[in-house]
């Protein structure tokens, strides 16, 4: 079997590395599997891109179609132009795609034109926010995927009630939580570590990156100075998204506890979570590591794709509203963290689960 793997922006580089891995050790078994792995090129920033691929012990991509930046239908549009010509040159049995970004949606629809299966890795979760790019995307790969492979009893639930055949369906667990376990005791402290005097459970991480978050610049600003008052004496470390730093510019933000840094890399980015107080975000593959790293996340939208993380992990939505966050916060404080669980079979396995059900198909 000849799998195309895509891969183009930074969670879903995350979430290839084990299924290569998994790959790999079927090859040294014998089994008659071989890969190819197509980079579209949708982040190609040192920080979000190769430090993945070099930390995460990742093969250089066989083909980069480089497509960049662009607005939502520019970017799908060069991805599909370039995934077309690079299928036609380099044929396969199936296209795996992973996730929810644009790179997803956009080789998932070549490939089904072009009668090659697809096989979607965190296929059916839904945020019912028809408003996010991300939603648009699960639901058209979904529609079109052969093969699914869910995170969650919820996200199956959600495609039997779309129409999937239920034979098709594989609850298989998440691989984003597989690079976690195989990278636990590779994590390390960022180099500025010492130098702002962090230590365990002496500051928060903040992560945004969200159009309903960032993209009004006086709202994110406001929303910033919120936080940074918020938190006592606790530090607030941020790495800050490109997309994020490109709408605050020039503004010069009046932070005392804030700690802007770049956007880290994998094994530094799980040591400070792992090491935190607790995590303030907006993003739906950080929700999942704290909540198997047992850290409390607070999540600055109005819903999640990712509900196991909020009925049995560390996550509790907050809105997109300071005042909500405050309130939350204060209960926190006063109450303490939660108890929490790990959601079924999110055990680092699920790579091997998928491939061992790929080769029977
Ligand atoms: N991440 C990282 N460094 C950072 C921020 C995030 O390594 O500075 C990792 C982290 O593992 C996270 C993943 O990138 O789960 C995806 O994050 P992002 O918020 O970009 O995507 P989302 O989960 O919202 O799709």
């Amino acid at each position: 079997m000849k799998i195309t793997i895509i891969a183009g922006a930074r969670p879903n580089f995350i979430k290839i590395a084990p299924l290569i891995k998994a790959i790999e050790k079927k090859q040294t078994e014998g089994s008659k599997i071989s890969y190819r792995l197509v980079h579209t090129g949708q982040h190609y920033d040192k920080n979000l891109s190769d430090t993945f691929f070099e930390e995460l012990n990742i093969p250089q991509p066989d083909a980069n179609l480089e497509v960049k930046s662009g607005s939502q239908a520019e970017q799908t549009a060069a991805i599909m132009i370039a995934f077309e010509k690079e299928l036609i040159q380099n044929p396969c049995d199936l296209v795996l795609v992973v996730g929810d970004v644009n790179s997803t949606m956009a080789c998932a629809i070549v490939a089904k034109k072009s009668n090659v299966k697809v096989a979607h890795v965190e296929a059916g979760i839904r945020s019912g926010d028809m408003t996010m790019p991300e939603e648009i995307n699960r639901i058209v790969t979904d529609s079109i995927t052969d093969y699914f492979f869910t995170t969650s009893t919820t996200a199956t639930d959600n495609l039997i009630e779309y129409g999937a055949e239920v034979s098709n369906i594989h609850f298989v667990g998440n691989v984003m939580i597989d690079t976690l376990y195989q990278n636990l005791n590779r994590i390390l402290a960022p180099t500025f570590w010492d130098n702002f005097g962090l230590a365990k459970g002496n500051y928060i991480i903040l992560t945004l990156h969200r159009p309903a978050n960032v993209d009004e610049e006086k709202s994110l600003i406001a929303l910033l100075q919120g936080i940074d008052k918020m938190v006592g004496d606790q530090k607030i470390v941020f790495p800050i998204h490109p997309r994020t730093k490109a709408i605050l510019g020039e503004n010069k933000l009046d932070l005392k506890n804030t700690i802007l840094v770049e956007p880290q890399g994998y094994l530094n980015f799980m040591f400070l979570i792992k090491n935190s107080f607790a995590v303030i975000t907006d993003s739906g593959g950080i929700s999942e590591e704290t909540t198997v790293l047992n850290i409390p996340c607070f999540t600055m939208r109005n819903n999640t794709e990712r509900p196991e993380t909020q009925t049995i992990g560390t996550n509790t939505l907050v809105g997109t509203s300071i005042e909500n966050l405050e309130k939350v916060y204060a209960e926190f404080l006063l109450n303490g963290p939660r108890k929490a669980g790990i959601p079924e079979l999110w055990d680092g396995c699920a790579s091997e689960r998928i491939i061992e059900i790929l080769l029977k198909k």
